[in-house]
């Protein structure tokens, strides 16, 4: 708090404030080293379409347990990450991970997040394509997920990046769709080929009219510009249920599985195409009704 009276100006210290700067000066060290040092992880998340049960790839999401601490949320270290450009580092090192993570799946998509910094280096469609070559994952299973951010005040780089790969087969998504400005006019800006609904849409879906109605409408809005629409966050069966008959294409949550290691991929397939989902089963907790348990 600070106080300015006319003679004097003082200010309280405030130690959050403090506390906060070291520690994030602490984190961008340590997460150098654990890159370096091969303590990163990247986990897979299910991307379930609706209608058929079928996975249909995963996202790829980043995990770093580390040591002594615990895990470290991605919410966390990557704005750290993005304000001292470290985010490209990661990026680069985690579509190789998934790129080579992914040969050896059944011929299912993997998709990488990428930071719109990153996006914004016009060196950036080149270095993917130099990962497919290397790894020898087909282009049409790479997907790359940005957000809205990097279509703002974006110069002829961004869309040069995006039109390139998307001519070698690479799909782009739109993610965290909704959640920040002017979404609706970058949708016409650049054709991207998917749409990734923010979870924010699908919490309190129940008994919320209006947040069903602004889904219904994104999935039609996608559906006329020939897009596919995939929903974050979806935790019951309920959502899913609304969801579906919204006829939204995809989706993503804790219904199915968080992310896992990669070890995990086969059997989490296995799992969730092997379980055929109950009709009419009912609950209203969190894992109501869920295929499995989280
Ligand atoms: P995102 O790309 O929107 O990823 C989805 C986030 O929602 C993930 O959080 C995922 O664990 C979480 N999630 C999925 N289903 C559910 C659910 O049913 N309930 C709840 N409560 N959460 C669910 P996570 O892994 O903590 O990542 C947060 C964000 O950090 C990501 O949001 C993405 O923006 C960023 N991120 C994660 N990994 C990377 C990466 O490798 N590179 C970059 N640039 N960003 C990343
Ligand atoms: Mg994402
Ligand atoms: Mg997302
Ligand atoms: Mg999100």
């Amino acid at each position: 708090a600070a106080k300015a009276d006319g003679k004097g100006c003082w200010r309280t210290f405030d130690p959050s404030l403090e506390e906060r700067v070291l520690r994030q000066r602490q984190l961008d060290l340590d997460m150098r080293a654990a890159l370096a040092a091969d303590e990163m992880e990247l986990h897979y998340q299910p991307l379930v379409d609706m209608r058929s049960g079928r996975v249909t790839g995963f996202e790829a999401l980043l995990r770093w347990n580390k040591p002594g601490y615990g895990w470290v949320s991605p919410g966390e270290i990557i704005p750290i990450a993005e304000t001292t450009g470290f985010i490209v580092e990661i990026g680069r090192w985690a579509l190789r991970r998934a790129c080579t993570d992914a040969r050896d799946w059944p011929d299912l998509r993997v998709a990488v997040n990428i930071s719109s910094i990153h996006v914004r280096m016009p060196s950036f469609h080149g270095e993917v394509a130099a990962v497919l070559r290397e790894t020898g994952l087909a282009p049409e299973r790479l997907e790359i997920e940005i957000t809205e951010s990097v279509l703002l005040d974006h110069g002829p780089e961004v869309l040069e990046n995006l039109k390139r790969l998307r001519a070698t087969g690479v799909r782009i998504a739109l993610d965290d769709f909704g959640t920040g400005y002017s979404s609706l006019s970058y949708l016409t800006e650049f054709p991207f080929d998917k749409v990734k609904v923010d979870r924010s849409f699908v919490r309190d879906l129940q008994g919320r009219p209006e947040k069903v109605a602004v889904v219904e409408a994104i999935a039609r809005m996608a559906r006329a510009l020939s897009m596919n629409v995939t929903v974050e966050g979806v935790e019951t069966r309920q959502q899913l249920e609304v969801l579906r008959e919204k006829r939204c294409d995809i989706a993503q949550g804790f219904l199915y599985s968080p992310a896992r290691p990669a070890s995990e991929i086969a059997a989490l397939i296995e799992r969730i195409e092997g379980a055929a989902l109950p009709q009419g089963a009912s609950g209203d907790g969190p894992t109501g009704g869920a295929v499995v348990p989280a």
